[in-house]
């Protein structure tokens, strides 16, 4: 099920098990003594693989597992670490849904950062927000790799488009485009070869990427900010094809199941359009 692959010394993922379920992308960091789980996947047969697939590579103790943030796709597989430590910032921990009980876990809850360092190296947690409230990322300055989380979404998997439909409950919110903004050019200051995603493929040349994210971004926001301005009503808005949109409608269309894809994909760019709108239009 989970296929660990190394991309460095000391940092392994897996990308195949959210091609067939509901899952993230997972991870894991080994620092000499013990490894950090990234994530724990939508399930507990899954955490448990992550978990087993990282001791048998890593030959060390699982001492942490790392959440980004609050959603099930991430966090649901966690009881396969209840002995681990777990790392996540406090806003993510104060908006899990009531249910999810953490009372028993030991835990390092962060405001802004945190940083675990060992004689092999460090990795830092940033609290970033954006995608959802509390969201998180993983950085590794010695490997120069980057745990984007869900921040990043890229290739086919969701279209490569950005998703901030579900970023608080209680008051239901839709995300924050300036946080993303913020973090994205954080990012570009780092010194970083790799950034892993919370879902599709592996980026092997951030700077550009991470460029044209902002330009997209920012191109968003002139447009719904515009159509604010004029006076436009959410359902009066279309988004533009602009270059990420009009590639998601090439791969909707390239697709077997086309009429279900393009389906799919217009309901994903209904979210990003209804996050931008009620973004932009709160602060006029
Ligand atoms: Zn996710």
């Amino acid at each position: 099920m989970v296929v660990l692959e190394p991309i460095s010394d000391n940092v392994v993922v897996d990308t195949t098990t959210q091609r067939t379920t509901r899952s993230c992308v997972l991870g894991g960091i080994t620092l000499g003594d013990y490894s950090i789980a990234i994530e724990s996947g939508h399930a507990l047969d899954v955490g448990a693989a992550l978990r087993k697939e990282l001791e048998a590579i890593s030959k060390a103790p699982t001492k942490y597992l790392f959440l980004s943030h609050t959603h099930n796709d991430h966090r649901d597989g966690r009881d396969a670490f209840k002995d681990a430590t777990l790392i996540a910032s406090q806003r993510c921990l104060d908006n899990m849904p009531q249910r999810i009980r953490l009372t028993k876990w030991s835990k390092e809850a962060f405001d802004e950062t945190f940083t675990l360092t060992t004689d092999e190296g460090t990795v830092e947690f940033h609290h970033t927000g954006g995608h959802s409230v509390g969201h998180s990322i993983a950085y590794s300055p010695t490997e120069k790799i980057l745990f984007g989380c869900d921040l990043f979404i890229v290739g086919s998997v969701n279209f490569g488009l950005p998703f901030m439909g579900f970023y608080q409950n209680k008051p239901k919110r839709t995300g924050d485009p300036e946080a993303y903004l913020a973090a994205y050019r954080k990012f570009l200051t780092m010194d970083l070869e790799v950034i892993v995603p919370g879902h599709g493929d592996i980026v092997h040349d951030p700077q550009p990427y991470l460029k044209e994210q902002i330009t997209f971004l920012e191109d968003l926001k002139a447009f719904i900010i515009t159509a604010i301005e004029e006076g436009r009503s959410l359902e009066e808005i279309e988004l533009p094809r602009l270059g990420p949109i009009e590639q998601a409608y090439k791969t909707a269309e390239s697709r077997s199941k086309r009429a279900m894809n393009l389906r799919f994909l217009e309901n994903y760019l209904k979210h990003l359009k209804t996050s931008f709108y009620n973004y932009y239009i709160r602060e006029r």
